[in-house]
């Protein structure tokens, strides 16, 4: 009970803006159970009426209830209007907030769960919530408005009152137990539709590789495993229900028996006239089946509504996820001078970045290289702020990261990952996303700086070409020259560049080198290099070896002090 009570407190919340339709459709519901109180009691008298011959009564009776059920059919239209309304309105809020908190998210906990429990949160979850409320609605008017009936059954006969009163109740424990225990293995069967979402998104994003790799027959088995695993928690969830909607219904059967046979003895001790007998029988159905209904419905409703409040809640406050913290510092003009000092990271376990000290100075342009899985791509990680240092101390123009504010990081910084992510948009769009205002010289200027302007000005669309979820339409190395271009629309004074690691043609890699070349002195510039072709012009080179710094220097100077180096240089350099 609490717990509704604090989710609905919280839903409202979100429902900013869109509450004044809840007030108005629980208005018109209260209206309506009003109604629905005095309905069966003129209809009683209706029917008394008609036995006893008063036919005037039962005209003016008639003609109330008329009255009323007009105008509850125009509360009915009001309340659909209304309950739309909001929930459209508390969804689009939700999801809203739910967007933007999930970019809050430490990655380091995004990464731990399957993207399918957050996409279910966002979509079904959310809508599941706003659907609950106003069902739940429906079902609380139903079973309040059988209060009226209750009056008239205790009006006409004690005996019988009690009777159903009991029954009600009897029904009402079975209906919390069938509840509770389909909350239960909703819980369960959630976790595999989570399961099946992400596989789902995987099917479609991986489907290259899927094809490629040629490996669709163990894909899709591992697709039906959990597709089959889900349906059996499904099947689990309506089986359970099935059994406890038997035992509910049999009992229901027993408790019709029972009134009948109440109400022959009633008949038989002259306790009761016949006619009121049959009103009293015709009840059964509402005050058994119709309330019985409602309430292990709204009970169920109530479970599903706290599920699915406590998935999207987990998010929206910061109970299970952590978000990420920035500090209020801020830096006005940034150099782009970078420091490690003594940083170390892990993943979990996995000591990955070990006590490293590393300085960069601003304008300077720093290869780095190493083996695979020594830690360099986690050095642009741990710069962007997009996992923390485990102890140690980065610093940008000699402020300490954790003080700074987020757009003092990320306002200053662009990451071109070997894989980078373009949206599903045209590429004018994906630049626009970067700088709402950006100019079509600006996009073209910074397409050109990227050596990619020929490739855009081939494409029939040109700029207004829609490239693909992903970016699949376009190859990687015109990906990676994109991502450079949407740097320099950022025009962020430091740029990590982590090279890509798949052999791209020489005309491309030399496009690539050129684009970066363009960007040089004006930026800070740190390459993760893959070619050493790439990196013997810079002003630095840096060789990361176990998340420790093994050498550092100018080409020159490692050629001379490190021997390692000069070999990597003899079989690279000189094959080309
Ligand atoms: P490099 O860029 O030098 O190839 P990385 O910095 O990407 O190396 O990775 C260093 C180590 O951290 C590797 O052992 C890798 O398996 C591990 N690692 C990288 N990213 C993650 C992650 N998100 N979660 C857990 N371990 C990771």
């Amino acid at each position: 009970m609490k717990e509704t009570f604090y989710n609905l407190k919280m839903v409202f919340k979100y429902g900013k803006g869109y509450n004044k339709y809840f007030v108005r459709f629980t208005l018109a519901t209260l209206v309506g159970i009003v109604f629905n109180v005095i309905v069966p009691i003129f209809t009683a008298k209706q029917i008394v009426y008609l036995t006893n011959n008063q036919f005037e009564q039962l005209i003016y009776a008639s003609i109330i209830v008329f009255v009323i059920l007009f105008i509850n059919s125009i509360k009915m239209a009001f309340i659909t209007h209304n309950t739309a309304r909001y929930f459209r309105g508390t969804t689009k809020n939700i999801q809203n907030e739910l967007g933007k908190e999930m970019l809050k998210m430490e990655l380091s906990d995004i990464d731990k769960n399957p993207s399918g429990a957050f996409i279910q949160r966002l979509t079904s979850d959310t809508n599941n919530i706003s659907h609950v409320v106003t069902k739940g609605e429906g079902f609380l008017t139903n079973i309040l408005s059988k209060v009226g009936i209750f009056i008239t059954i205790f009006i006409i006969n004690k005996w019988v009152f009690l009777y159903y009163f009991i029954a009600s109740i009897v029904l009402l424990i079975f209906g919390i137990l069938k509840a509770n225990k389909a909350n239960e293995k909703d819980r369960v069967f959630l976790k595999s539709y989570d399961k099946v979402t992400s596989l789902t998104g995987e099917l479609v994003r991986g489907s290259r590789d899927i094809k490629m790799l040629n490996f669709e027959k163990s894909f899709m088995k591992k697709f039906n495993t959990e597709v089959d695993e889900m349906s059996e928690k499904m099947f689990d969830f309506r089986k359970t229900m099935a059994i406890y909607d038997f035992i509910i219904f049999t009992i229901n059967d027993i408790f019709v028996i029972g009134v009948i046979l109440l109400l022959i003895a009633l008949i038989k001790n002259n306790m009761i006239e016949t006619a009121m007998a049959v009103v009293l029988f015709s009840y059964k159905k509402e005050v058994l089946e119709n309330i019985l209904g409602s309430i292990s419905g709204l009970l169920t409703l109530i479970k599903e509504f706290n599920l699915s409040c406590e998935r999207v809640f987990e998010i929206l406050g910061n109970k299970k996820y952590k978000k990420e913290v920035f500090g209020k510092e801020s830096i006005k003009n940034i150099k782009g001078n970078i420091e490690f000092r003594d940083v170390s990271f892990s993943y979990g376990s996995n000591l990955v970045l070990d006590k490293l000290n590393l300085k960069i100075k601003a304008g300077s342009t720093v290869g780095i290289i190493g083996k695979s899985g020594a830690g360099k791509t986690t050095i642009f990680n741990l710069i962007c702020k997009l996992y923390n240092t485990s102890s140690g101390k980065i610093t940008l123009d000699s402020k300490s990261l954790d003080k700074l504010d987020k757009d003092s990081i990320r306002g200053n910084i662009t990451i071109i990952s070997q894989n980078p992510y373009i949206f599903n948009m045209s590429i004018k769009e994906n630049m626009q996303l970067i700088k709402d205002n950006v100019t079509d010289e600006e996009i073209k200027e910074a397409c050109r700086i990227a050596c990619l302007d020929d490739f855009i000005e081939s494409l029939p669309d040109k700029y207004d070409t829609v490239i693909g979820e992903g970016g699949v339409n376009l190859s990687g190395g015109q990906r990676q020259r994109l991502a450079i271009a949407r740097a320099f629309i950022q025009k962020t004074k430091i740029i990590l560049f982590d090279e890509a690691t798949s052999a791209l043609d020489n005309e491309t890699q030399s496009k690539i080198q050129r684009a970066i070349d363009n960007l040089k002195g004006e930026y800070t510039i740190l390459i993760i290099a893959h070619r050493l072709s790439t990196i013997v012009n810079c002003d630095k080179i840096m060789i990361i070896d176990n998340g420790k710094m093994q050498a550092e220097g100018t080409h020159e100077d490692l050629l001379k002090s490190n021997k390692e180096y000069k070999k990597l240089c003899k079989t690279e350099l000189v094959k080309k």
